[in-house]
C-alpha cells in the first residue's frame, strides 16, 4: 500500500483482543513516518505483535497543545503521520481533537482508519434501540453533578450510552436507577473482547443488585447502554416540557403538575415527577 505524503491518519486499534485490528491499520502503521500514542509504551505490545517499528512520540492530553502545532508543521512538510490512542477509536473519549482541528485548519487532509469503538461494540450487542442514540461518554465524576447531568436526560428518548471505570461503575448505576427510574432497562457490558467479556442486561433496579453482589463483576472496563424515555405518542411535536412544567409549578404541587403535564404529554409520570422536583428545587434557590 502506497502511502501519501502530508496525510493525518486516525487509526483505531483494539479494545483489548489484539486480533481486531483491519490490515489497512496495519499497513498504514508500517508505512508512516511516525506514529503519535497516547501512551508509546502501552502501544509497544501492539506494534511488536505486528512487526511495526515506525518512529513513536507521545501525544496525551497533557501535550496535546504543543504536540498539535508541531505535527501540523511536520505534516505540511510533508510527513505522513498516524495517531492511535491506548484502545479503540482516538478522539472518543481519548486524545486527539486538537490534533486534528489544527490540521484540518491548516487544510491538511484528515483520514480515518475505522475499526473498534467500545460505544459500538456494546450498542451492537445490546438488544436495545439502535437507529438513534445518545453517546454521553463519562458521567461527571462528582456526586453531584452526576445526578445533574442524569437529570437533564431523564426525558431523552434515545438511547444512551456512557462509560464508566471499574471504582465508579456501582455509584454511577446506583446513581442513574435514582434518576432515571427503576424500571428503565439497560446493558452493562464489561471486559469485551477481553478474556472476561460479560454483558448483563436487567432493568436499572436488578442490575444495581447484581453488580453490587460479587466485587468481581465490579472489575475492568464497562459501557452502560440505558433504553431512552418511554415513547410519548401524544406529545405536540415542539412541546417544551420544562416550560410546561414550569408553569404548571407556579399554581400547583408538584406532584399534581407531574400528574398533568404526563397527562398532556403522554410521557411517565415519575420522570416527570423527577423534573418537577428538580425545576422547583432550582427555582427555590432562585426565586424570580
Ligand atoms: N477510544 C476508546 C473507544 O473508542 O471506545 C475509549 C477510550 S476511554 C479512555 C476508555 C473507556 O472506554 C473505558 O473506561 C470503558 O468505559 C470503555 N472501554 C474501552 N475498552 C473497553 C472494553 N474492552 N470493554 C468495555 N468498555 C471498554
Amino acid at each position: 500500500m502506497s502511502i501519501e505524503t502530508g496525510i493525518l491518519y486516525i487509526v483505531a486499534t483494539p479494545l483489548g483482543n489484539l486480533a481486531d485490528i483491519t490490515y489497512r491499520a496495519v499497513q498504514v502503521l508500517r508505512d508512516v513516518d511516525l506514529i503519535a500514542a497516547e501512551d508509546t509504551r502501552h502501544s509497544l505490545p501492539l506494534l511488536r505483535y505486528y512487526g511495526i517499528d515506525t518512529l513513536l512520540i507521545s501525544l496525551h492530553e497533557h501535550n496535546e497543545q504543543a504536540r498539535a502545532v508541531e505535527l501540523t508543521a511536520r505534516l505540511r512538510a510533508g510527513e505522513s503521520i498516524a495517531m492511535i490512542s491506548d484502545a479503540g477509536t482516538p478522539l472518543i473519549s481519548d486524545p486527539g481533537y486538537r490534533l486534528v482541528a489544527n490540521a484540518r485548519a491548516a487544510g491538511l487532509p484528515v483520514t480515518p482508519i475505522p475499526g473498534p469503538s467500545a460505544v459500538i461494540a456494546a450498542l451492537s450487542t445490546a438488544g436495545l434501540p439502535t437507529n438513534r442514540f445518545v453517546f454521553e461518554g463519562f458521567l461527571p465524576p462528582k456526586a453531584g453533578a452526576r445526578q445533574r447531568r442524569l437529570q437533564e436526560l431523564t426525558v431523552e428518548m434515545r438511547t444512551l450510552v456512557f462509560y464508566e471505570a471499574s471504582h465508579r461503575i456501582a455509584a454511577s448505576l446506583n446513581a442513574m436507577r435514582d434518576v432515571l427510574g427503576r424500571e428503565r432497562r439497560a446493558v452493562v457490558a464489561r471486559e469485551l473482547t477481553k478474556t472476561f467479556e460479560n454483558s448483563h442486561g436487567d432493568t436499572l433496579a436488578a442490575l444495581c443488585d447484581w453488580i453490587n453482589a460479587e466485587a468481581k463483576r465490579r472489575r475492568g472496563e464497562f459501557v452502560v447502554v440505558v433504553e431512552g424515555a418511554s415513547e410519548s405518542p401524544h406529545r405536540a411535536p415542539s412541546l417544551d416540557i420544562r416550560r410546561l412544567l414550569s408553569v404548571l409549578l407556579t399554581e400547583l404541587p408538584v406532584k399534581t403538575a407531574a400528574r398533568l403535564a404526563a397527562d398532556v404529554t403522554g410521557d411517565k409520570k415519575n420522570a416527570l415527577y423527577r423534573l418537577a422536583l428538580k425545576i422547583a428545587s432550582e427555582s427555590s434557590q432562585h426565586p424570580a
